[in-house]
Formats: structure tokens, sequence, C-alpha cells
């Protein structure tokens, strides 16, 4: 297949007119189309590589916000909204899970994701090549000190070359702001650990983190709803590793690209923005497949959106896919033609139609027994 017409970004401030041509799923830049292979022509269009999620948990994203007000620490926030047999949390868990985790997967492609860091184990039997977008297989993790009594040797029996992902000081109290110093002394900070929230950290704990070669993931939106404030600016600030992430719309009614509004209205450039959801991403997670990249034999994991002179950069400021490739397979369309009539329509509130390689019906159907004709997809309506 070859894509022609379209600017294709080099980098967060740069782009080439080129054609990209896509062989078994990666990209070509040294060869052009042969003859009878499809071209989709996206003159007019700005592609740019597929954005990383770096922090869900993809069976949430049905749920409304729960929660009242601003907490402590996750602990206090998680006892709190914890209560399996009462409404709404027991309508939501009566849908499958693996329905739940296909609209987790829909929620991230609709806003131009393609690879997310899914925060739970690994199912197997549910990312499958028709899961909607990619689900990061080789990574450890664990749930956080509070939840994880084996944090430590889930750290040791994570490969070097993998990262190793936890929630950190998700708080603003003395518990939350003492969780670097306890990770320290368990052992479990290198240059493989990842810590999602990083909010209660500060001075000495940022240095810490600096020195142990750790990486930090941010999810502002789901800090700013349960704490009323987001990592320091110190954090930010600092030559630390920093990938954004959404969280799941259990604290956070948005996407990816609501979480990038976000991050740009607390004074991140636009350039490490665009690095946090696609380069630096990548290097964090240890993805070497080309994710976060246009590159020679990389995956061909591309977005495209309307071409109006912007940059890169720019362009994730006001993001809304016209086009989601994956692997080479076009996942989602929007304002353009669908040649193989194999994609299904779906309307998402704010944000207009689109179609998408998912069997929407089904979903909705599942949905709707539920939860009734009236639920929302990470705080917006949606329908079939
Ligand atoms: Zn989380």
């Amino acid at each position: 297949m070859q894509l022609t017409g379209a600017r294709v970004a080099a980098g967060p401030a740069s782009t080439n007119r080129r054609d990209l041509t896509i062989r078994g799923g990666r990209i070509c830049l040294s060869i052009t189309a042969g003859q009878g292979e499809r071209e989709m022509d996206l003159t007019g269009y700005l592609i740019l590589p597929g954005l990383i999620n770096a922090h869900d948990h993809l069976e949430f994203n049905l749920f409304p916000r729960l929660g009242r007000g601003i907490y402590p620490n996750a602990r206090e926030w998680a006892a709190d909204i914890f209560h399996p047999d009462v409404s709404p949390v027991r309508e939501h868990l009566s849908i499958p899970k693996p329905v739940r985790l296909a609209w987790g997967g829909l929620r991230n492609l609709l806003s131009g994701v393609t690879t997310v860091a899914h925060h739970n184990p690994y199912e197997q039997a549910v990312f499958d090549r028709n899961f909607p977008v990619r689900v990061i297989r080789r990574l450890g993790w664990a749930h956080s000190l509070d939840f994880s009594p084996d944090l430590a040797s889930r750290y040791r029996d994570t490969p070097h070359n993998r990262p190793f992902i936890l929630h950190a000081a998700e708080g603003v109290d003395e518990k939350a702001a003492g969780e670097i110093a306890r990770l320290e002394q368990l052992g479990v900070l290198g240059p493989r650990t990842v810590l999602v929230h990083c909010l209660a950290a500060v001075n000495a704990d940022v240095d810490l983190l600096r020195r142990r070669r750790c990486s930090v993931i941010w999810c502002p939106d789901s800090n700013l709803a349960m704490f009323g404030r987001t990592v320091t600016d110190e954090l930010l600030q600092s030559d630390i590793p920093i990938a954004l992430g959404t969280d799941s719309a259990l604290t956070f009614p948005g996407d990816l690209a609501d979480a990038l509004r976000t991050a740009r209205g607390r004074g991140v450039t636009r350039d490490s923005l665009y690095r946090m959801v696609t380069s630096t991403a990548a290097d964090i997670l240890r993805l070497r497949d080309g994710s976060g990249s246009i590159r020679q034999g990389g995956v061909a994991d591309l977005i495209a959106v309307e071409d109006r002179g912007q940059t890169p950069a720019e362009a994730l400021l006001d993001l809304r896919p016209s086009f989601v490739m994956i692997g080479g397979r076009i996942r989602l369309l929007s304002g353009l033609p669908d040649s193989g009539k194999s994609l299904n329509p779906i309307y998402v509130e704010g944000r207009g139609e689109f179609l998408v390689d998912a069997d929407v019906a089904y979903l909705n159907d599942q949905a709707r027994i539920a939860l009734g004709p009236d639920y929302s997809l990470a705080g917006r309506r949606v329908a079939a």
C-alpha cells in the first residue's frame, strides 16, 4: 500500500512531503509502490506517528468518574469507590470483561493512540490482532506499595530490558510523600523502573529518581480530579524522562487528546509534549519496533490529521484523527473514503463521526443491556 500526497512528520517541528510505502505492516521509505499496489491519497493531511498512551486500565473506560472531591492519597480514594455490589459499579461489572476492554481500546483509537500500556494483567485471548489498538505485552508491573505485597519480587522478575511500571507517590499527604524513599529501601528504583503519578515527589525524591535513572508517567487530569494538583514544576522541568498517560475513566473522563491540552496548560513546551506521547514514551516503555517514530523498517503505526500548515507538535493540541493505521491495517477513518468497506460507524459526542475497525454494533448492544441507551465512553456519549 502507498500513502501519497501528505506532509509527513520528521520530528516535533519538521515535516517532509513524501509518499510512504507500507509493506508487511512496516514502513519502507526507500521504495515506491509497485504496479497494482493500493494507493491512498492523503493530500491535504499531515501524517504523524501513532501516539502512545503510557497509562490506562482498559476495562474501566465505560465507568463514570467515581469518588467525591479531593483525597489525601490513592488508598483513600480506592476505599471510597470500591463497592462492587452497589450501583453503578455493579451494572458496569456485569458487562463481560472482553467487551469492557474493547471499549477501552476504542477510547484510545478514537484519540489517535496506537499503543497502550495497560496497567493490569495482559489478556492474551482479548489483545489479539482484532483488538482496536496495540497493548504492550513485554512489561513488568505491580499495582503499588499499598496493593502489591510482592512488589519487590515482581521487580526482580522483570528482565532488565523491559519496563517495570507501578503507581507511586499518588497523593498529597505524608504517606504518599514517603513512598519514593520506601521504594528505595526495597531496592526497586533502577533504570527499568517507571513510576506512575509521582505527584508527591519533591526535592530529594526528584534527585533520587534522577540518580537511579527512573522514568515517570504523568497523568495530569487524573491527578487534578483526585487530588486538586499534579506533579511539581521541579519534576516536570527535571531531565527525568516523562511519558503522558490518561489513566482510566474512573478518575478522568477524557482521552489522550484532552490530556495533551491539560499538560500544555502546565507550561510544558509543545516539543516536549510531542515526545511524551511518541519517542520518549517508546524509550521509557522499551519499544524497539519503531513505535513513536516514522522510520525505515519501523511498524506502520500512523495517524493523519487535516493539514492546516501546523507543525506536528501543534497538531497534537487540537487532535482529531482522520486516519489511523496500526501495523499497516487501517483501523479508523473520518472524512476519508472506506474503499475496503470494512469499517463500522460510531458517533462520539463532541468529536463527531468515525468509521472504525471494530464490531461496534455488538459492543453497543452489550453496553446497552447493562447500562441503558445513555452510556458514555470516558465521559462522552457514544452511538453506534
Ligand atoms: Zn492507574
